[in-house]
């Protein structure tokens, strides 16, 4: 700690200062990402710092401390965790759903007592006061709308029936995995470092893997595990720069919206001012969510449509719901079925797109003209995606081949890639149509996560440097 304190900014020992120790680890690793990446050979690497690799993590750093004690085992674990996005206020920063870049207002789609990780509720009364006391300092509007409507269940620690921001559970997931961590790091089991930067191909090499990185960095890996989370769609290719098309979940999309939206709304006329949303499960949701306390644009649009092959929108969380009607009473929420066939562009930035869909492949095209639109369809066939990693994958089929539909790649039945011995998939990539099960829950992620760390354990049994 010291010798990494003297080496911190004044900013950064202030925030040192702050962080509770266990966070310091996480620091600790961040400031070694200053340092040139060597070109080593670790035991296991983790592609994506989220859920799925805090939960495998977690259990993998208690299953080898436990092995420890048993066994008095004197090997120690070499793991890097790479990462494209982390900051040191948490150690699951750039998990897109609970990570530091999530919007702070958007909420669990399960109630705390259902969300799928019993564990939960009881951290949340031991540290109810420090969570609710920054929520409340937080300046954010849906953080306020959502404590002045769940201000008595707060007073009274009454978490059960809520449904709480998805930050916290990040939080508590981030501070759980850390705290086994530090007791594998202690023990001498494990040791790990974060990398900070896209991986961008993973190649084999001999009976392990080789890493490489978007900055041109790499190193190996004896065995590796794939968990980079829902990677959203690539923007067509005629979009690209387009203002007046958003993705998702896509990084400041939302900012983006309530600074740029007014000025787009009012260049031009009062029947195109149309925000049209493509699809509409939760991230269409949060978005209505998110401009049902958009005063400013709600002012200016003269419609909020949705476009979305399923009818209907899902029915939780509460909160969310009751944007939604509000949204219908006010005249302004409509719905229309149909799947997108295209999105045209105008020839002046001060035009609407036109966007064409289709309520079946027979059916005449509808042609509607927005003056925003959002497209909140999901990833869809990995080559569809923006991830350069998935598509370097799927261009070697014999070492990482894809199901029929494309949507992740044939595992067995421990999410080990077929015929590709050490090479793992987890989370959201993994789908009924690979998996025995879709893994996009909390609770699917941590009963993968509990199957694979014993899986990694085993394989690990003969890896690592004693010491
Ligand atoms: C918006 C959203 C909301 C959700 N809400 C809920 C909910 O309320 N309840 C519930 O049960 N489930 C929810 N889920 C589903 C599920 O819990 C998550 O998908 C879960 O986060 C999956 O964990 P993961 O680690 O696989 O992915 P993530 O947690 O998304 O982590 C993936 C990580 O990989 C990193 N990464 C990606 N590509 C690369 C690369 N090439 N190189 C390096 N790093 C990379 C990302 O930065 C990210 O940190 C939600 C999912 C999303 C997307």
């Amino acid at each position: 700690m010291s010798e990494l304190f003297s080496m911190a900014s004044p900013e950064e020992q202030k925030l040192l200062i702050r962080t509770p120790r266990i966070l310091q680890n996480t620091w600790d690793t961040f400031r070694s990402m200053g340092r040139r990446l060597p070109t080593d050979r670790v035991d296991l690497t983790f592609i994506g710092g989220g859920l799925s690799t805090a939960e495998t993590l977690r259990l993998l750093c208690e299953r080898l401390v436990d092995a420890q004690k048993a066994t008095s085992r004197k090997q120690r674990i070499e793991t890097r965790v790479v990462e494209s996005y982390c900051d040191p206020s948490g150690a699951m920063s750039g998990s897109l759903a609970f990570g530091t870049k999530a919007q702070p207002g958007f909420l669990l789609s399960a109630t705390v007592q259902n969300c799928g990780c019993p564990e939960f509720h009881d951290w949340l009364l031991l540290n109810a006061d420090e969570v609710f006391q920054e929520l409340s300092d937080s300046n954010d509007i849906l953080v306020h709308s959502w404590i002045t409507e769940n201000k008595s269940l707060i007073s009274s620690k009454h978490f059960e029936d809520m449904h709480i921001p998805r930050k916290i559970f990040g939080r508590f997931a981030g501070t759980r995995m850390l705290d086994a961590l530090y007791g594998a790091e202690k023990s001498g089991v494990l040791r790990k470092r974060t990398v900070l930067g896209e991986a961008v191909n993973i190649t084999q090499d001999g009976t392990g893997y080789k890493i490489k990185l978007a900055s041109g960095d790499f190193f190996y890996s004896q065995l590796v595990v794939v968990a980079i989370g829902n990677s959203w769609p690539r923007v067509p290719p005629h979009l690209v720069n387009e203002p007046r098309y958003f993705l998702s979940y896509a990084n400041g999309s939302l900012e983006r919206l309530s600074r740029e939206g007014p000025d787009l709304l009012t260049q031009l006329p009062e029947e195109q001012r149309r925000i049209l949303l493509i699809g509409s499960r939760g991230s269409a949701l949060e978005w209505i969510h998110y401009l049902r306390h958009q005063p400013r644009l709600l002012k200016l649009a003269c419609e909020i449509s949705i476009v979305s092959p399923r009818e209907g929108l899902p029915e939780l969380p509460k909160d969310y719901c009751q944007s939604a009607e509000t949204l219908k009473e006010m005249g302004l929420l409509t719905f229309s079925l149909g799947r997108i066939s295209s999105i045209h562009k105008p020839r002046k930035t001060t035009q609407a797109l036109v966007v064409e869909f289709k309520e079946n492949p027979a059916a005449q095209p509808v042609f509607e003209r927005a003056a925003i639109v959002v497209n909140c369809s999901g990833r869809g066939p990995i080559e569809y995606t923006s991830s350069r990693l998935l598509n370097n994958l799927a261009k070697q089929p014999n070492i990482f081949p894809t199901t029929p539909g494309r949507d992740g790649f044939i595992v067995g039945t421990n999410c080990e890639v077929a015929h590709t011995p050490n090479a793992f998939v987890i989370g959201p990539l993994l789908t009924p149509e690979n998996f025995r099960e879709g893994v996009d829950s909390i609770s699917t992620v941590n009963r993968v996560a509990n199957e694979l760390s014993g899986v990694l354990l085993a394989r690990l049994g003969g890896i690592g440097d004693p010491h």
